[in-house]
């Protein structure tokens, strides 16, 4: 049984005010929500802010990017030794870091393997751009963006991955997939890449999630699917209702 799991990623938003009151506001609708994984990605500097938010609660924490280094002169950078100690997820491969900070499969898949060995539960991001998509690419991008960034990664720490399937000409467009769509993709690709690299035991044990303009109303149409374990959400996890809305329906 996967557990379905929602992400919000904050992206480049909230000053550690903004965090404390946003995080507030959600507490008690998110409170009352069963058999949901809640997790909440705010900038690095409001990690510690929000930790201490969510305490006494189910919710938790991620990180929206890391470096695979632990300890060194990497000025800028932030480790996930240092991560560790507050988050349980580092959202990877994001398609923002790969566009405009050119992130490569290889570098992300560094930084995969550095999560997994700091015990943090990496949430890699995977999905075509809308030239891919219109070409016909989406499968063979997908399928290779998930065998270079999972390279090297042992079957028995594959389970602790999330993949998180994000068509780039969804992310932030309101144009979200069809969950039909995503449900072929699923199934097409990502699980049978998946068990070609760890077996199929644990590619029905990964979480797959989908990722692009997800809203309340369209949530229940990708919850309803069985493949697709639940979201990434970036525009809608900044308000706090939207957000809810979101969790019940994947509770649903
Ligand atoms: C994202 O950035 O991961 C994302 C899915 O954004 P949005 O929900 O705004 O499309």
């Amino acid at each position: 049984m996967r557990v379905p799991l929602v992400a919000g990623n904050w992206k480049l938003n909230k000053t550690v005010m903004e965090a404390s009151e946003l995080v507030t506001e959600m507490l008690p609708g998110l409170k009352t929500i069963n058999g949901v994984e809640i997790v909440l990605c705010p900038p690095f500097t409001a990690l510690m802010t929000v930790s201490r938010l969510i305490r006494d609660t189910y919710i938790l924490l991620g990180a929206q990017n890391m470096f695979w280094e632990e300890i060194g002169a990497y000025t800028g950078e932030i480790s996930p030794v240092m991560l560790a100690e507050f988050c349980q997820y580092v959202i990877l491969g994001h398609s923002e870091r790969r566009a405009i900070f050119n992130e490569t499969d290889a570098m992300i898949n560094r930084k995969v393997r550095s999560a997994l060995a700091n015990n943090l539960k990496p949430i890699l991001c995977v999905g075509e751009t809308l030239d891919e998509y219109e070409a016909g690419r989406a499968a063979e991008i997908v399928s290779r963006q998930i065998k270079e960034c999972l390279a090297g990664i042992d079957g028995t720490e594959a389970t602790r991955l999330v993949i998180a399937y994000e068509p780039v000409w969804a992310i932030g467009t309101g144009r979200a997939a069809t969950a039909e769509g995503v449900n072929m993709l699923v199934r097409n690709v990502i699980r049978p890449t998946l068990d070609s690299l760890f077996g199929e035991k644990a590619a029905e044990d990964i979480r797959v999630l989908y990722g692009g303009s997800v809203d309340p109303m369209n949530a229940p149409d990708f919850f309803m699917v069985p493949g697709i374990d639940g979201a990434l959400v970036g525009g809608a996890s900044l308000n706090a209702r939207s957000f809810i809305g979101i969790c019940e329906a994947a509770a649903r």
